[in-house]
């Protein structure tokens, strides 16, 4: 029964699957939540479901009753195929890096594994849905599926250039009986208030903890419980985030950030510190993986930096670095309020420098010895 295998929020997958059950399936429907809490494989589940050539049956010995799918037929099998959305996504860009420089421009960027099951994600370098795009959604929609009984349409973002929108509005003033169209968002607030007028919006909320951690013990078996505790509370409730989660970079990454804040707090042995530092940033120099590491250090430092503020206003239970909480304490002891807030902006500033694309060390090394300055 694969609608089982969807981790939290059971009320609102069963209104959704309840509206298919009744045939009364919303046009557009908005799915919003945030990174990781499931809406692309929530929309992909509601796809297979609409087209499954082989229905469990309903009332039958495993069935809760509702709309399913079998995960196995010609549809099921296709549509699947998607799940895997940044291997597609990556694919899609490099398919179109390879056409002649003319034709490069008039692409847009799609993913689809059935005829019948269109995913449209941002289009890069901008990672905005574009006109084009939503072009290719109106040339189509007006046509009976071919292969599935429902056309779908999922929009992966809610980052619609203007233009984009506006096209997108007129379908929604308009839409076929026969297609569903799903808009992912984090943030409903960011799509025109005409076009989540014309849409039913779900959300999907942060799961607990414990149900994160629980959902671990059984895919995680080589975890103990300390460090399903620690991903679950990075993960912010949010369950995909919990399942891909790296949890090895994310230790080397802190160990790092560790010996960063650690040696700028105990200014005393600072010759030692400063090649401790050294040693540190001298790593993040080159490559294309420093990119993606130097991103995890910065993401690692604020856990840290909050972590130690939770601890100084007296509200230890929020820590999500949970299985270091000893190191922690000793560093809200000695870091006052000030130090943490100007560690933070220092930060904003590295991240910002990121941005700009400037030397990743160069901004590394100006953060370290502006948190030096500081204490
Ligand atoms: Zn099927």
């Amino acid at each position: 029964m694969p609608f089982s295998d969807f981790v939290g929020n059971p009320e609102t997958v069963h209104r959704l699957r309840e509206m298919l059950a009744r045939n009364r399936f919303p046009h557009a429907v908005i799915l919003s939540g945030a990174r990781g809490s499931g809406k692309y494989t929530l929309a992909l589940m509601l796809a297979r479901a609409m087209n499954c050539l082989e229905q469990p049956i309903r009332g039958g010995a495993d069935s809760d009753g509702l709309p399913d799918f079998c995960g196995r037929c010609s549809n099921c099998s296709r549509i699947a195929q998607s799940e895997d959305l940044d291997s597609r996504f990556a694919e899609a860009v490099e398919a179109r890096e390879n056409l002649r420089d003319t034709d490069k421009k008039e692409t847009r960027l799609f993913v689809q594994t059935h005829p019948d099951v269109l995913i449209i994600p941002p289009d890069p370098p901008q990672l905005m849905i574009k006109v084009d795009q939503v072009r290719h959604v109106i040339e189509t929609i007006y046509y009976r599926p071919g292969e599935a009984r429902e056309r779908v349409y999922i929009f992966t973002s809610s980052a619609f250039m203007k233009e984009a929108a506006n096209s997108l509005l007129k379908v929604l003033e308009e839409p076929p009986d026969f297609a569903s169209i799903f808009l992912l968002t984090e943030n409903p607030g960011e799509l025109l208030p005409t076009i989540r007028s014309r849409s039913m919006i779900f959300n999907l909320g942060a799961l607990a903890v414990t149900e994160i951690e629980s959902r671990l013990a059984e895919v995680r078996p080589g975890w103990n419980a300390r460090q399903r505790a620690l991903v679950a509370r990075l993960s912010e409730g949010a369950i995909g985030r919990a399942l891909s989660f790296d949890l090895e970079s994310y230790v080397a990454a802190r160990s790092h950030a560790l010996i960063m804040l650690k040696s700028a707090l105990d200014g005393k042995d600072s010759n030692n510190a400063h090649t401790e530092l050294f040693k540190v940033t001298e790593s993040y120099r080159s490559g294309a993986e420093g990119r993606a590491k130097i991103d995890n250090l910065v993401r690692t430092f604020y856990s840290l930096l909050e972590d130690v503020m939770f601890l100084q206003s007296g509200a230890a239970q929020l820590v999500r670095n949970t299985d270091i909480l000893g190191e922690l304490k000793k560093m809200s002891e000695s870091a006052d309020f000030a130090w943490v807030q100007r560690a933070a902006e220092g930060l904003g500033e590295v991240e910002r420098g990121l941005r700009r694309n400037l030397l990743r060390s160069l901004s590394l090394d100006a953060f370290a010895t502006a948190l030096e300055r500081v204490s």
